[in-house]
């Protein structure tokens, strides 16, 4: 009978909620497995096009009923690819209490409490503040927009070494300069350093009960062919004292669905209670005199670097609307963004019709497409989103590369519509003041769009609406801590990474204090790994 293979830790994904504890359990003394379900990729082998193949490769495009949602498929996880705007969630986030009525988070949790490590990960990244003339020119006609319409405007702090970054708009295939700090210049090669064992193409399916005395799981996982990710070559059982999952909110709750029967049962919440953050792109379509004569900007032809196609995807954003006073579902960031040509099928052309994704009216639309600015608000949702029964193997069923169908349904509740018709009203009156735009609704798809999947296994104070206690551990399964974007509650109102990434730090200290309850032998105290850069660092700017 061949040995089955044990390890002290196995962690589940290698994006910011399996990174950072796999580093400080490693750093600590733990023996660390890190089973990742896509490949490896080093900061060279990134490229700038959008070839099939290329950064197909590394992206999960997953179409549910009612929601698409984007990710990331490589180690390193969605940090490799996303566009790094790096904020701190407003304090009345952590007090928010959603349709229940009473609050979402655990009572032990709130901005205040999570500041420290809020700091500790801006550090470690780093985080850089970036000034107005670090900013595009995308994020300076939102600005100067918000500014005409009375209101605040603030450049965005990013987790980019803006002395390395080119501007040149790839990010969400990889930084091939090395300027975006994703998990593959820090927490990860600093894990590593510690011993720990990173296995790309490493599927995991399930987790079940080990068998060896003194190991508590037993997760098992098929392995992928690299050239495609639907066959397996091969498949393996690693025992383990301590689990950690940390494959994404659309991951981590299908793989607990799986392992429902051989654990004994799962917490209701798992699974449920899906939060797209609230997510919600719109479209100005600027007029270019009006640029000039109301907001005194000029785009001299053939300067690339004032195009929009140009520059960091994020640039500013107004936390006007991020008012702790008003009503619940009324509040959200509007935060500029750019979006690869694709996303050219997705606004409405204009017409009072149905939506179309060709046609003549879309093709003027498009032809105007330097004049695209396009912002996304960052709303409160419901959490209405629910996954179904999961799929043979896999988070999804893989169609193609880079696409998936997966078995999330949302279903807008009336909360979150609130949400979207007061963002698109703001947005509105921004940019169609004295004519300088037309806004125009993303139409394309019924579905909504989302790259924050949040809250899917959340944590909570009550049981029956939560699926994780306040320290991440999954209820009635001790040793088995979920760490990554599905212990998030409900959506934060701006970019989710930070605040993910804070949990994922605070759980880790928790974890190092804990281990003798496991049997791990390891130190309690880990410092968090060291950065080498020299970075231009300000205060950053967060809401309050
Ligand atoms: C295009 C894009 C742009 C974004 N821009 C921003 C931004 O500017 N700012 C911001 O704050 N957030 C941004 N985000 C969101 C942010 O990247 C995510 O919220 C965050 O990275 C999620 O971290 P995570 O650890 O929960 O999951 P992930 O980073 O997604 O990590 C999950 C990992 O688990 C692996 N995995 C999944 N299933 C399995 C399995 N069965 N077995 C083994 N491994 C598995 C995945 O391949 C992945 O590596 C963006 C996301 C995208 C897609």
């Amino acid at each position: 009978m061949m040995a089955v293979e044990t390890t002290d830790v196995v962690v589940i994904g290698t994006g910011f909620g399996g990174a950072i504890p796999g580093y400080y359990l490693a750093a600590g003394g733990a023996g660390v497995v890190m089973l990742e379900r896509g490949p490896r990729l080093a900061t060279e082998d990134f490229t700038h096009n959008l070839q099939l193949g290329t950064f197909t490769r590394i992206v999960d495009d997953i179409r549910g009923d009612g929601v698409d949602v984007i990710a990331g498929n490589c180690v390193g996880g969605s940090s490799v690819i996303y566009f790094a705007a790096s904020l701190r969630a407003p304090s009345f986030v952590f007090e928010r209490t959603g349709t229940l009525g009473r609050r979402l988070w655990p009572a032990s949790i709130s901005r205040r409490a999570l500041n420290p490590w809020y700091r500790r990960v801006e550090r470690t990244l780093p985080v850089s503040q970036q000034s107005w003339d670090d900013v595009p020119y995308p994020g300076g006609v939102w600005a100067a927009a918000c500014a005409r319409a009375g209101h605040t405007c603030n450049p965005v702090p990013v987790a980019v070494d803006l002395a390395r970054c080119t501007n040149c708009n790839w990010m969400v295939n990889g930084c091939r300069f090395g300027a975006k700090r994703s998990m593959l210049l820090n927490y990860l090669p600093a894990a590593e350093a510690c011993g720990t064992d990173i296995r790309p193409l490493h599927e995991v399916q399930s987790i079940g009960p080990a068998s060896t005395s003194g190991y508590r799981y037993a997760v098992s996982y098929l392995v992928l062919d690299p050239d495609d990710y639907r066959v397996a070559t091969g498949s393996g059982t690693i025992e383990a004292k301590l689990v950690i999952l940390a494959a994404g909110a659309m991951g981590t709750p299908v793989i607990l669905q799986r392992s429902a029967a051989a654990l004994g049962g799962m917490p209701a919440a798992v699974g449920r209670y899906f939060s797209p953050n609230g997510d919600r792109v719109t479209l100005a379509l600027l007029d270019e005199g009006k640029v000039t004569e109301l907001l005194g900007l000029e785009r001299a032809p053939g300067v690339a670097y004032e195009g929009y196609a140009i520059g960091k995807p994020i640039g500013s954003m107004t936390f006007d609307y991020l008012d702790p006073s008003a009503a619940e579902f009324t509040r959200f960031s509007l935060q500029q963004i750019y979006f690869p040509p694709i996303t050219n099928i997705l606004p409405e052309d204009g017409v009072d019709a149905a939506p179309v994704w060709f046609g003549v009216d879309k093709k003027a639309l498009t032809a105007r497409w330097r004049s695209w600015l396009t912002v996304l608000a960052m709303t409160e949702d419901a959490n209405e989103g629910v996954f179904g029964a999961p799929p043979p193997s896999g988070n999804f069923v893989r169609i193609a590369p880079a696409a998936g169908l997966g078995q999330l349904a949302f279903h807008t509740a009336p909360e979150t519509q609130r949400g979207w018709d007061a963002s698109d009203a703001a947005m509105k009156t921004v940019v169609e003041k004295d004519g300088l735009a037309r806004h125009l609704l993303w139409k394309g798809t019924p579905n909504v769009q989302s790259a924050h999947p949040l809250a899917s296994c959340r944590m909570g104070d009550d049981p029956a609406t939560s699926a994780l206690d306040d320290q991440h551990e999954l209820r009635g399964h001790p040793g088995l801590f979920v760490t990554d974007a599905s212990s998030v509650p409900t959506s934060l109102c701006v970019n989710p990474s930070l605040t993910i990434a804070a949990l994922a730090e605070r759980a880790s200290s928790l974890l190092l204090r804990r281990a003798g309850e496991f049997g791990l032998g390891v130190r309690p105290r880990v410092p968090p790994p060291g950065t080498t850069d020299a970075m231009r660092r300000r205060r950053c700017l967060h809401p309050a």
